[in-house]
């Protein structure tokens, strides 16, 4: 398994990519809107509805990706989520480190946005931003907050909601950690994988990875 030190980005270098891509089955990419089934998919970073209020992915981006055992932790989560008549959706998922770093210019608050000096679990292809939604029509779940909503109402620990939102809440944090990912404790939607020191920081842009993941 390949470590890299904070400072060890494989950033665009794409031959390293597909090198390590290929010969470490963990860091394999995977396209979760094939791999996950009747999973949604609403990349609000690839539209207008998000805090920095323009595209910072290609507008209409609708692929996702994530790390092998991301994407199957995330496999398992949907098929428990399925038989409940619920489905995830996906709000932000692989993150390429750029787009970190305009993150940063905007805000300098590490409790809401990665400081580039470390990259992020997106950067490294082993975070997700999820919410519930009905399976049948895609009709979400009441959280209390909406996605990057960045107060105390969105940390895990607010309990000043209906018992509904704050049992909506627990259904997916419950479910979440007990297929392997860790909670944020300032945003709820916001699920990262064990280990985040194995899987380097990237910085492929999106239309690459769509040439490199089949
Ligand atoms: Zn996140």
């Amino acid at each position: 398994m390949p470590k890299n030190e904070n400072t060890a980005f494989i950033s665009e270098n794409l031959h390293n990519f597909k090198h390590f891509d290929a010969a470490f089955d963990c860091l394999h990419m995977i396209n979760l809107n094939e791999f996950v089934p009747n999973i949604y998919i609403d990349l609000r970073y690839a539209g207008n509805d998000n805090f920095m209020h323009t595209p910072m992915y290609p507008f209409h981006t609708a692929i996702a990706y994530a790390r092998k055992p991301v994407a199957e932790a995330l496999k398992a989560v949907q098929e428990a989520l399925n038989a409940k008549g619920l489905s995830l959706k996906i709000w932000d998922a692989y993150r390429p480190y750029a787009v970190t770093v305009a993150f940063w210019k905007r805000v300098h608050d590490e409790r809401y946005v990665a400081n580039p000096a470390n990259g992020s679990g997106h950067n490294r292809g082993i975070a997700v931003d999820v919410t519930l939604v009905q399976l049948h029509n895609g009709m979400p779940l009441d959280m209390g907050t909406d996605f990057d909503n960045f107060t105390d109402s969105a940390h895990g620990n607010f309990s000043q909601f209906p018992s509904q939102i704050l049992a909506n809440r627990k259904l997916l944090q419950d479910i979440m950690t007990t297929h392997g990912f860790k909670a944020l404790p300032t945003e709820w939607w916001h699920f990262s994988w064990i280990n985040a020191a194995n899987f380097p920081v990237l910085n492929i842009p999106f239309k690459k990875m769509k040439k490199i993941v089949q």
